[in-house]
């Protein structure tokens, strides 16, 4: 069973690859924030923040599912 590299959670699915890691649903959510984050303002502490957002919307919508 793989797991995800950030938060050591088994994998539901495939789990998403990014360059170095494969992470589950939420930590993917999150770095997808925190690239996007960076990519609109160039800003490393924006970055972490909307990183952030993406991760409790993410956790929220998991929540549902179950
Ligand atoms: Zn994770």
């Amino acid at each position: 069973m793989k797991r995800c590299d950030q938060c050591k959670k088994t994998l539901r699915g495939a789990g998403h690859k990014t360059a170095l890691r494969t992470l589950c649903d939420v930590c993917y959510a999150e770095y997808r924030g925190v690239v996007g984050g960076y990519m609109g303002s160039g800003n490393v502490g924006t970055a972490l923040f909307t990183g952030g957002l993406f991760r409790r919307r993410a956790e929220r919508e998991a929540k549902k599912k179950r």
